[in-house]
This record gives C-alpha cells, sequence and structure tokens, in this order.
C-alpha cells in the first residue's frame, strides 16, 4: 500500500490545499495531511482547530487521513510507513526553500522522496497569509477557502481585533 504524506501549517487550509489533497488521494492508495508544529511561526488556529479544519473540509474523500506531528518530518515518516512527501509547488517563491528541504529530508531517511504537484492556475498566488490579510479587511473569500471555514475565519479575526491581538 503506498502511503503518502502532505505536511503544511495549513493556517487555515485553503482551496490552494483542498487541490492538492485531492489530486494526491487520487495517486495515493492513502495520504496522511499531517499538521506540523512549525516553531518559528506564530499560528493563527491552534493545532487542534487546524486539523479539525482539515477533518472537516476532507471528510468526502474517503483515503485521507489527517494527523499533526511535532516530528521532524523524516522520522514522522518513517514511523508512518511511508516513503513519498507530497508537496504542492506555486509560481516562483516555493521552489528553492522546496527542493533544500527534499533534499535534506533524502538524506535524513534515505528511503523518502519528495513528489512536487504543480499548484492549479488560479490558485498559484494563493497561501494562507494572503487569505488571513484579505480576511481583516473583509474581502470576499468565497472560492479561496473552502466555505465551511470561511465563518470561523471571520471570527477569528473579530475575535482578535476584540482582543487586541494581531496574528
Ligand atoms: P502556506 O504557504 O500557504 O502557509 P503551508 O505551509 O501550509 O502553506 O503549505 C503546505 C504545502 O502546501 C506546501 O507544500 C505548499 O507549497 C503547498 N501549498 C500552499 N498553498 C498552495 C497553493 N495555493 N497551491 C498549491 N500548493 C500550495
Amino acid at each position: 500500500m503506498k502511503i503518502a504524506i502532505y505536511p503544511g501549517s495549513f493556517d487555515p487550509v485553503t482551496s490552494g490545499h483542498l487541490n492538492i489533497i485531492e489530486r494526491a488521494a487520487k495517486i495515493f492508495d492513502q495520504l496522511i495531511v499531517c499538521v506540523m508544529v512549525n516553531a518559528g511561526k506564530n499560528p493563527m488556529f491552534s493545532l487542534e482547530e487546524r486539523v479539525s479544519m482539515l477533518q472537516r473540509v476532507t471528510s468526502h474523500i474517503p483515503n485521507v487521513e489527517v494527523d499533526s506531528a511535532q516530528a521532524l518530518l523524516a522520522e514522522y515518516a518513517r514511523k508512518k510507513g511511508s516513503c513519498v512527501i507530497v508537496k504542492g509547488l506555486r509560481a516562483g517563491s516555493d521552489f528553492e526553500n522546496e527542493f533544500q528541504m527534499a533534499l535534506i529530508n533524502h538524506k535524513i531517511n534515505p528511503n523518502l522522496d519528495t513528489m512536487f504537484l504543480t499548484a492549479e492556475h488560479q490558485f498559484m498566488y494563493l497561501s494562507s497569509s494572503l487569505v488571513k490579510e484579505l480576511a481583516r479587511y473583509n474581502a470576499e473569500l468565497t472560492d479561496l477557502v473552502p466555505e465551511q471555514i470561511i465563518p470561523e475565519l471571520r471570527a477569528r479575526i473579530q475575535t482578535n481585533r476584540l482582543g487586541g491581538t494581531h496574528k
């Protein structure tokens, strides 16, 4: 059974992420979407909230499982019996960083390869940060974020505003 892992911050999950998940789920027997703890990032949503959002927006895809991990990705993959990491590649911005990470992960775990799926043209410039920025200005989010999570995103922006938190 071919198990692939799609790691990321997913803060929050966007339509670009969901597009990669749907396409990767058709290629592999099982896809584990893993919310990674990134010490360098100050997330808007907790790990549990991000997992819960991902579970809801992928509930229609039977071979997708959502998990979270604080471990090194290469070690996590080994533990899960996976030899493939899936990544989405957007225009320009992702390449350098992703190339470096793929090489490092392969060095740590030589059985592990990274496969890139090119972003769909309409999601090429979409990122979680952009979505949060648009939400702060109350802009339209349809097509950029799965419909189910728009109310949650709007509510969080509102709460942060009231509490004076600027994430
Ligand atoms: P972001 O950069 O939006 O904060 P993540 O760190 O959660 O996203 O990204 C997880 C993975 O999803 C990475 O491989 C990233 O390149 C990919 N990805 C992010 N946004 C898109 C998109 N719009 N289309 C395709 N892949 C994407």
